[in-house]
Parts: C-alpha cells; sequence; structure tokens
C-alpha cells in the first residue's frame, strides 16, 4: 500500500473482492505475471495425505492435518508430490513446478527439449518427478531455468516461436506427472557431440562432449552418468565420472565457458570392449549421455577431506576437490593420496602440485606400485601403516570425510583398513560400480 502509485484508497477499492475488472480498467498493460510470479508458492487445493487410520475429522483444520501428523505421514512415506502449473505472456510460455522442498538446486532438474517431446525431470530426494509433454505449440531452441530455493519452486521459460496465445500447454506423454522412487524412473540418453579429445597421461585422454541445445543438465558432484555407444549392433553402455576441464583456472579452456559442455578423463584399455571404441570416435560424432546417477552428498561445515584414489578412480575427486576448495569455508585441510603403477600413469600431476603450491589447505601425496628406480617417494599398496599416518585430524573432534575410490579390491581393502581405524560410516564414503 505504501508504495502503490494510485495510494491506499485506490488499493481499498478492491480490498475483500475480485480487483481484476478494477486492475484492467487502470494498467491492463501492465505484466503483472512476472510480478506476481515470485509471490505464488503453491495452490491451496493441494491437500495433504490423510493416514488410513486417521479418523478424527474435527481435528483438521481447515483442511490442513495438525503439524505432527504431516511430519510423520511424511518420513514414512516419502517427500510430497510435486505439481506444476503453466502461464503465459505474449512471448512466454513459463511452467512452474512446487517441490515444497527448499534444498533443491538447479542440478535437481534435467530438461530435454527434441522433436515433439518436452521433458522436466526434477529430482527430490531419492525421488523423481516427471513433466513429459508433447507441446500444443513450437518454441525456441533456448529456454531458462530458475530455482527460487527458498520456496521450492521451480520455473522454465520457454520462449515462443510466435506469439501466439496457447489454449493448452499440451498433449501428456508416457509417464507425464508422475513421482516415482528414482531408481524406478529409468534413465534418459540424450545424443552429445564429441567436441575435443586430448592426451592427458599415455592412456587417459580428456574428453568434451557437447549437450545438444535444447538440454539442460548438470551433473551434481560425485555423481557419473553412463555413457552409450553402439558396437557391432549391440548397444552397450558404461559408466564414467564427469570431472572438470582442470582443477586450476590457468588451465581452462578459455573456449567453452558455460554448462553445456561435460568433461571426463577416460583411460583407454587396448583390450578392453567399450575404451577403443570410444577412442575411435571423431570429433563431431555423437555418444550417447545418461542422466546422472549416484548418491554422494557432500556434508557442510566439513574441516578435514581426505581423498583416496586409484588410477582413474581419481575422477569422482576432481569435482570434490574443486568444489570443497571453492565452496566450504569450514574446511581446514584437504589431502588427496593417489595410487598409481607409474609416475607416467599421474593424472594431472602438474596441476595438482601447482594446486598444492597455491593454495595452503591442500596437499598431495603420489604412491606408486611399480616405479622406475628414480622414484624418491613412496612405492607400496594401501596399508593400515599408510593410512593412519596419512589420516590426522587437524584437531580431536574434527568433521572428517574420507572418499574412496579405484579398483573394487582397492576400495574393499581400504574401507576395511578405515573401519579398523575408527572412522565412522558417516565419515567415509566410497565410489562403487
Ligand atoms: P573392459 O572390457 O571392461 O576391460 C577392462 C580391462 O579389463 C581390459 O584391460 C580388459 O582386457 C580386462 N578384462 C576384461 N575382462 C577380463 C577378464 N574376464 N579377465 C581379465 N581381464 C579382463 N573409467 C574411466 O576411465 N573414467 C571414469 O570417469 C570412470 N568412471 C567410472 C564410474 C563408475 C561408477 C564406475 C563403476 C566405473 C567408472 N569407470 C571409469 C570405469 C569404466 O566404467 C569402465 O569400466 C572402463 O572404462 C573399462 O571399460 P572397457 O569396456 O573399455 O574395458
Ligand atoms: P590401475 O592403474 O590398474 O591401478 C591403480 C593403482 O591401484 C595401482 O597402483 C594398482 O597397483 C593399485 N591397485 C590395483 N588393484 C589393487 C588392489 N587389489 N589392492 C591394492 N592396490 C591395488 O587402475 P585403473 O586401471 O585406472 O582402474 C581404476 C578403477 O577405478 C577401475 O576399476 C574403475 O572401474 C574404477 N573407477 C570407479 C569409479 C566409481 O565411481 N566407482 C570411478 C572411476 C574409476 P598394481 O600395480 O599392483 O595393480
Amino acid at each position: 500500500m505504501e508504495y502503490h502509485p494510485g495510494g491506499e484508497d485506490e488499493l481499498m477499492r478492491a480490498a475483500g473482492s475480485d480487483g481484476t475488472d478494477l486492475f484492467d480498467q487502470v494498467h491492463r498493460w501492465v505484466n503483472y505475471e512476472s510480478m506476481l510470479k515470485e509471490c505464488l508458492i503453491g495452490r491451496m487445493a493441494v491437500k495433504p495425505t490423510v493416514p488410513k487410520d486417521y479418523h478424527e475429522e474435527k481435528k483438521i483444520l481447515n483442511g490442513m492435518l495438525p503439524k505432527s501428523q504431516v511430519t510423520d505421514t511424511l518420513a514414512k512415506e516419502g517427500p510430497i508430490s510435486p505439481s506444476y502449473d503453466w502461464f503465459q505472456t505474449a512471448s512466454l510460455v513459463t511452467i512452474v513446478i512446487y517441490t515444497k522442498q527448499k534444498d533443491l538446486k538447479l542440478d535437481s532438474v534435467i530438461v530435454d527439449h527434441q522433436y515433439d517431446s518436452f521433458r522436466a525431470e526434477t529430482i527430490i530426494k531419492d525421488y523423481s518427478y516427471l513433466i513429459h509433454i508433447e507441446l500444443s505449440h513450437e518454441i525456441q531452441e533456448d529456454f531458462s531455468v530458475r530455482v527460487i530455493q527458498n520456496v521450492g519452486k521451480i520455473e522454465i521459460a520457454l520462449k515462443k516461436k510466435e506469439n501466439t496465445s496457447w489454449e493448452c500447454l499440451g498433449r501428456p506423454l508416457e509417464n507425464h506427472n508422475s513421482f516415482v522412487p528414482k531408481k524406478d524412473a529409468g534413465l534418459y540418453y540424450r545424443k552429445c557431440q564429441l567436441i575435443s579429445k586430448e592426451d592427458v597421461t599415455h592412456d587417459t585422454k580428456l574428453f568434451c562432449l557437447m549437450l545438444p541445445p535444447g538440454t539442460h543438465l548438470q551433473v551434481p558432484t560425485g555423481q557419473h552418468v553412463y555413457l552409450k555407444l553402439t558396437i557391432t549392433g549391440t548397444e552397450i553402455v558404461k559408466p564414467y565420472t564427469p570431472v572438470s576441464d582442470s582443477l586450476l583456472p590457468e588451465f581452462k579452456e578459455p573456449g567453452f565457458p558455460d554448462n553445456r559442455y561435460i568433461y571426463f578423463l577416460i583411460k583407454i584399455y587396448p583390450a578392453g570392449l567399450f575404451t577403443p571404441e570410444l577412442d575411435q570416435l571423431q570429433i563431431g560424432d555423437l555418444v550417447s549421455v545418461s542422466s546422472p546417477e549416484g548418491s554422494f552428498k557432500i556434508p557442510q561445515e566439513l574441516e578435514d577431506l581426505f581423498l583416496l584414489a586409484a588410477g582413474t578412480g581419481f575422477t569422482p575427486m576432481v569435482k570434490i576437490l574443486n568444489y570443497a576448495l571453492i565452496n566450504m569455508s569450514s574446511l581446514r585441510k584437504v589431502k588427496l593420496m593417489f595410487f598409481n603403477k607409474t609416475e607416467d600413469d599421474i593424472i594431472w600431476r602438474s596441476q595438482l602440485e601447482k594446486l598444492a603450491f597455491n593454495d595452503k589447505r591442500f596437499d598431495v601425496e603420489f604412491v606408486l606400485s611399480a616405479p622406475t628406480s628414480e622414484w624418491k617417494g613412496k612405492k607400496e599398496h594401501i596399508s593400515p601403516g599408510l593410512l593412519s599416518e596419512f589420516l590426522k585430524r587437524s584437531s580431536d573432534k574434527s568433521r572428517v570425510l574420507i572418499c574412496i575410490c579405484g579398483p573394487t579390491p582397492f576400495t574393499e581393502q581400504g574401507i576395511r583398513i578405515l573401519h579398523d581405524l575408527n572412522f565412522s560410516k558417516d565419515e567415509i564414503h566410497s565410489f562403487t560400480a
């Protein structure tokens, strides 16, 4: 009321009644959708689920359950199903997803618009909410995705190809408006183009793939995707963990600034099934990339982060390292112990050494199993002695996380040692198949 140019009296003319006509008489041209969308936090018509054995109707106030009841129901049945709505202006159609969850990030939403299909999958805890429609009208290639965290709202703004009014959003396609455990949702693949392929070591390469224009996908830290190729008539899929293009700003690819590119560090096994085919791909060739999978969530307020990696088991550590050093103000120490056969096998050695030099919180130690005689560092396999010396907390009660990844026997042995060293389950995250 204080700020309305027409003053309080003018506003009071519509108080308690439908003010649409009055509004239209005075300022029909105002784009009220964009002003109001910030305020819309959900639909009052959505009712919480009432537990089957809950008969005391009179305790239900204004259609809402008493608070404790709602919490109990949620805890047993997982998150409340999201809902969606849409609205339009002359040039835009905005799809709004009301998730009722406050910790959503931009990487919780995956959008794919290809041919006649528009898909928006939202990951909420271990569940997947899908919007899947054939849009009633054509839209332009680029769209924007916004997450309004404090109210758990997602807005996908699509640009109309023609400025006509849409009577409906479109026709529902398979599993539209479904909310199912993520494991039951199946993985969706989109075709990505190979943009570059660079040698990193004698057998490991950095692959850069470009997402198609109608896709919004960011792989969360610590999660992997599946790559799919057809090899002698059979579709083969293998999991790979996206990395950032480098650990340091000066190694970053200058031309590739946005989220349309996904990078992978992949070791080529000459006798392997999948990687030699991947290695044969030419720039411009297509590879199918799945939606992300994995359960890793980096705990907040960490003080000590220890990373134990063997060979390409280094890949999940890349984004964890980047994330922790940039975003965690509580962090005192990050240490990577990196196991390889020889010096030539060490991925991004100079970047790691430079990072350790530049950032006093970070240390790296290389451990080799089959070094040359010139190697001055540690020559061994993972062992209790090695780990007990390496895993020193910065203080007795410091909040610690240990991440471990490598060949399965390496990881299993590492976990056994960590338990013997009295680290709790919550303090260990292993990356396994
Ligand atoms: P495979 O055919 O699986 O063969 C691998 C090696 O084993 C070859 O040397 C082959 O000769 C040998 N071999 C195969 N079968 C036998 C057998 N029966 N007996 C003896 N030897 C055998 N890898 C990466 O490089 N980068 C990543 O980011 C990455 N992320 C991953 C994420 C996850 C979650 C998992 C589980 C794995 C990840 N991997 C990663 C490994 C990747 O998925 C593949 O396993 C790897 O690329 C090998 O694939 P391939 O088909 O080429 O080789
Ligand atoms: P590698 O070069 O064969 O081995 C790396 C180091 O680990 C070497 O020093 C090796 O010693 C040691 N090592 C191997 N097996 C061991 C064991 N049983 N006990 C102790 N040390 C052992 O590794 P790689 O070919 O890069 O393979 C990496 C593995 O990581 C693959 O199996 C891949 O699937 C896995 N990975 C998993 C994920 C995930 O998220 N789950 C992500 C990326 C990679 P030796 O010289 O004695 O062999």
